[in-house]
Order: C-alpha cells, then sequence, then structure tokens
C-alpha cells in the first residue's frame, strides 16, 4: 500500500482534492461547522471514499471504502490547524457517521439527505452512543429506548460526552429496541437535532472546545419510521463494522499530533541555552527526545501496514492493534514534550493542555483497557503473523 505519510507525492495525488488548500484560507478559530462546510465545499470529504467499489451495504445502501492515504491527508490537515477539539469532531464525523451513513442510506429520503449533506459540508452530524445510563465500555448495557411502530419511532434516554453534539445538525443516535444485552437488540436513529424533545448542553470542560462536545436528552422524541438507520438489530453489527475507520483515523491522529509537538519541542531546545549550549545538544535531552521518535515512527509503521485490512477487510484485530498503540504512544510522547518544554509548557494552549487533551485518544471510542482485551483476544492470530 502507498506510504500514507507520502501520499501528497503520488502521482493520482495531483487530481484530488486537497484537504489542506481546502483550509488554507479559513480563519485560525473557525469553529467545526466552519472547517466542515470547507472541507465538503472542496470535495475532500466525497473524495474520501471509494464509492465505486459498491457491495451489498448492511442496511438497503452501498459500500463505501475508504482511502487511507486520503484520509492521512485529512487528518493531518485539520491537525495542522492546532485545534484539537475541532479535528476531534471532524475525524468522528468523517471516520465513524459518513460511512454509517453511506452503507445505510436507500436512494432518496432523509438518511440519503443527510449522507448528502454531511458529504457536501452544508450539515453536521454526531454519533451518539455513549449512553447516560451505563458505563461507556458496557456498550450493551446502554438505556436509550426506541419504539418501533408502523407509524412512527419513540425515542426516549440520553447521551453524554457526544462530540459535535453542540454544532450538529443531526444526530446519529444507538438505541434499543428491544431489553437483554444481545447484539441484535440495537438500531441506529437518524435524530434531527432540532426534532421536539431533543435537548443538548455543552459538556462542563475546559479542554477540547472546538469539538462542541455535549451531553443529549431525548425525551419521547418522534420521528417517522424512515428515520431509522440500517434495519433495526444490525445496529451493534453496524457500529462493529465501521468502528475500524474509526480507530484507524485515530491513529494516523496520533501520529500527526505527537510529530507536530515534537517538531515545536525541537524547536525550543535549540532556541533554549543552558550551561552555554543549547539544551538540544544535552546527551539526555536528545536521548529522551529520539525515544519519542522511534515510538512515533514505530505508530506510523502500524498504520501502513495495517490500514488497508482496516478499511478492505475491516479486520478488527488490527483496528484494536492500531487504537491501543495510539492511546499507549501519545501519552508518553507527549508527557515528555511537555517536560522538555519546560514552565512553558503551562502556557495557555501549551504542551500540557495538548497532553491532557490527547488523553482522548485512550477514552474516546474505547478506553485503552478495553481494546488491550480486544488484542489479546486475537493473541493467536497475532502471534501466528509474528512467527511467520
Ligand atoms: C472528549 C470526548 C468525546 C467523546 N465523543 C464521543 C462521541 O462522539 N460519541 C460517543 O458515543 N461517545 C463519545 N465519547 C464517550 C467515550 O466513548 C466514552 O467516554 C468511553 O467509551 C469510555 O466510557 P466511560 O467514560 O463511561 O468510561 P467507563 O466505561 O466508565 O470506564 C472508566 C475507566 O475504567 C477503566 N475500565 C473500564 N472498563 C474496563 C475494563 N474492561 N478493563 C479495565 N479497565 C476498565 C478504564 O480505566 C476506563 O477509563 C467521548 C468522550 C470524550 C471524553
Amino acid at each position: 500500500m502507498p506510504d500514507l505519510i507520502e501520499a501528497d507525492r503520488a502521482p493520482t495525488a495531483r487530481h484530488r482534492p486537497r484537504a489542506g488548500a481546502a483550509l488554507a484560507a479559513l480563519p485560525v478559530a473557525a469553529p467545526v461547522s466552519e472547517v466542515w462546510a470547507a472541507l465538503g465545499a472542496a470535495g475532500v470529504l466525497t473524495d474520501l471514499y471509494d464509492h465505486e467499489d459498491p457491495g451489498p451495504g448492511p442496511g438497503t445502501g452501498t459500500a463505501a471504502t475508504l482511502d487511507p492515504a486520503r484520509l492521512a491527508d485529512l487528518i493531518r490537515a485539520v491537525d495542522a490547524r492546532g485545534d484539537n477539539g475541532v479535528t476531534l469532531s471532524v475525524l468522528v464525523q468523517a471516520a465513524s457517521a459518513l460511512p454509517l451513513l453511506a452503507a445505510c442510506a436507500p436512494a432518496t429520503g432523509p438518511v440519503r439527505q443527510a449522507l448528502q449533506e454531511a458529504l457536501s459540508g452544508s450539515a453536521t452530524v454526531a454519533l451518539a452512543a455513549t449512553d447516560s445510563a451505563a458505563a461507556g465500555s458496557d456498550l450493551a448495557g446502554l438505556g436509550t429506548e426506541v419504539d418501533i411502530a408502523t407509524d412512527g419511532l419513540r425515542l426516549t434516554g440520553g447521551k453524554r460526552w457526544i462530540t459535535t453534539a453542540c454544532a450538529a445538525d443531526r444526530l446519529l443516535v444507538l438505541a434499543r429496541h428491544r431489553p437483554g444485552r444481545h447484539f441484535t437488540s440495537f438500531t441506529w436513529v437518524l435524530v434531527p437535532a432540532t426534532a421536539p424533545g431533543v435537548r443538548v448542553r455543552p459538556a462542563d470542560s475546559d479542554l477540547l472546545g472546538g469539538s462542541a462536545t455535549g451531553h443529549v436528552e431525548l425525551d419521547g422524541v418522534r420521528l417517522p419510521p424512515d428515520h431509522l438507520v440500517g434495519r433495526p438489530g444490525r445496529g451493534m453489527a453496524l457500529f462493529a463494522r465501521h468502528m475500524g475507520t474509526e480507530r484507524l483515523a485515530g491513529a494516523l491522529w496520533a501520529v500527526a499530533l505527537t510529530s507536530r509537538v515534537l517538531a515545536d519541542t525541537r524547536e525550543r531546545l535549540t532556541r533554549r541555552h543552558c550551561d552555554g549550549r543549547p539544551l538540544w545538544h544535552h546527551d539526555a535531552v536528545r536521548q529522551r527526545y529520539a525515544a519519542c521518535l522511534v515510538q512515533v515512527r514505530q505508530l506510523r509503521a502500524l498504520c501502513e501496514s495495517l490500514a488497508e485490512r482496516v478499511t478492505r477487510r475491516q479486520d478488527l484485530a488490527a483496528a484494536a492493534l492500531l487504537k491501543s498503540a495510539a492511546g499507549l504512544v501519545a501519552d508518553p510522547v507527549l508527557a515528555a514534550c511537555a517536560q522538555l518544554q519546560g514552565a512553558d509548557g503551562f502556557a495557555r494552549d501549551g504542551a500540557q493542555t495538548i497532553r491532557a487533551e490527547a488523553g482522548v485518544l485512550g477514552i474516546g471510542g474505547g478506553v485503552t483497557e478495553v481494546v488491550l482485551a480486544a488484542v489479546a483476544d486475537h493473541a493467536d492470530t497475532l502471534l501466528t503473523e509474528l512467527r511467520s
């Protein structure tokens, strides 16, 4: 597969809409809705997926295969803007919500319209799985209920810590249509943010402000039946199938973010002098810094070697490896950078804040511990690969 980072130089790349160019004219503090709109208007979001590779989707739509190099380009360009909240929002929309909608959208109707508007950048969409009634690590315990009747749907419950919730035109909500933990008990529902009974309040946090993260109340929300996303009972299967794309995107973000902070840290170390020479020339500093470079380079190599297994084969072991590696690498690397920046790391939006914000890589979409358990589940396969 192509080197994800070198994709800019691939011959075909000249014909693709480039995320960096699409964002160049935006003000530094542009909110996620403007960033999303610029990406959509430039065709970057549509171009993320190869729609010419259709297959019978699990819903009534077609399969869409993500191009890992284009995803890497998108994540790198958005990360370069330095607003981690906006990057998180773009990541979840592009790598989770879009493929889910694409897999389920029939030829016409509100789900198709949501997909088209999201791809064009004219509307934003949040993915609301984590439930108010259960731990996020216990998805099958979720309490939000959808009552499915021939004349319509009725949704009641709550979702918490949902990226983009406060800026979303629509919410993709995972609900249960029957009691119990069986994986066929769950269904996705498309909820317009303005529907009566929907209330969103911002998460009380100083971190990732640009992500518009919020908590959602769903109080007897009534919707027409065509707001079901995919067939009833397919909710968990669809989620599992598309989860890998978000996990790859998270690992790509970890590479982009740590590389950006490492570059900034090196620049500071070369400027700052101690005992007559730049800090960068102190052996202990160089070794600590070099160890970070090694870890990030390993993470990038993992992205490159596993990306197509995730996007083409929905390989859950590969996705778990990527997600756990991102969580395990980002924190120590960013902690080292923050330490090496001394007091300056405590400046507003400085390295210490970035480190705290990057903690989401080990929490959002599955905590590192749970993902490591999934890696352990695949130990036999992984060992066979390592020894072949
Ligand atoms: C900034 C942000 C954005 C988010 N965006 C979204 C979003 O867009 N959509 C969405 O649906 N959700 C979102 N989430 C929610 C996120 O997916 C959950 O927070 C996550 O799944 C963990 O759930 P929890 O917070 O309830 O932690 P819990 O499940 O309560 O776990 C708490 C801690 O317990 C430990 N733990 C839990 N289970 C195990 C285990 N089996 N083994 C060992 N240790 C364990 C871990 O240390 C874990 O961190 C977001 C969260 C954040 C912080």
